[in-house]
């Protein structure tokens, strides 16, 4: 089965009113898009479920972040059963936001990974190296190793509901994007690493996305290599070229 060409809107900690996320929504909501292709936005969290009330139904919701247990003492967090009872169906995890400034380890990533799944929600997994590391020609060990501590802690089964999204850091609302050839070689290496660290088939089925400064001028040529199965948009989900963007398998 061919897979399903993946667009994720990532909104990070934007726009600061409810009035320009309408306006956004509302965009959305009036757009003609290609049926062929998932879509899913990630508002603030605090905007879920008055965003998902407003928002077309062949559009889903993700929260940008949960935490890996189901209830307790845990200030500030929530946990994949709160996402899920409020209907979310997806969660981020592992964003190199999170990494970087709230110093989360791939362990971490990991348990909440799992947690997720166990909480049935699907999970927009995250990876990817900085510059310094590529410079010192680190990526798909990088890469590798941010996989491998979420492989060891799932089943085989698991895989059906994680999308990969590989976001070299240097990339990351940098203007910077990787070329279509950079992009292709790591999604390429991440789908080998699934054949031999998973299965042939969790390899074969798992939707492999680009992230990091994708735009509607630079997609398409992204979007035609073998496996770059979508994107996850930072600052272009927030403008109409998001459309365009969705729109690019058309
Ligand atoms: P960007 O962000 O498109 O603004 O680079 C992508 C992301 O962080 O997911």
């Amino acid at each position: 089965m061919p897979r399903q060409f993946f667009v994720g809107g990532n909104f990070k900690m934007n726009p600061i009113s409810r009035a320009q996320k309408k306006i956004i929504i509302n965009e959305l909501n009036a757009a003609d898009l290609d049926p062929n292709t998932e879509v899913v936005i990630a508002p603030p969290s605090l905007y879920l479920l008055p965003l998902k009330d407003i928002l077309r139904a062949d559009i889903k919701v993700a929260a940008q972040n949960c935490y890996c247990k189901t209830s307790g003492a845990f200030t500030g967090e929530i946990s994949p059963a709160q996402l899920a009872d409020a209907g979310v169906s997806y969660v981020i995890l592992g964003h190199s936001e999170r990494r970087t400034l709230f110093h989360e380890t791939s362990e971490l990533v990991a348990q909440k990974t799992k947690a997720a799944l166990d909480g049935s929600l699907s999970v927009i997994l995250c990876v990817g190296e900085t510059l310094q590391e590529r410079e010192a020609g680190q990526t798909t060990q990088v890469v590798e190793s941010q996989l491998r501590a979420v492989v060891t802690v799932l089943n085989e089964s698991d895989w059906g509901r994680v999308v990969i999204a590989y976001e070299p850091v240097w990339a990351i609302g940098t203007g910077k994007v990787a070329t279509a050839g950079q992009a292709q070689e790591v999604h390429a290496y991440i789908r080998e690493f699934l054949s031999t660290a998973v299965s042939t088939a969790v390899s074969e089925n798992t939707r492999i996305i680009y992230g990091g400064s994708v735009t509607a001028s630079n997609c398409k040529e992204l979007s035609t290599q073998i496996d770059v199965d979508g994107f996850l948009v930072g600052g272009a989900s927030l403008k109409p070229e998001f459309v365009d963007i969705i729109n690019v398998k058309r």
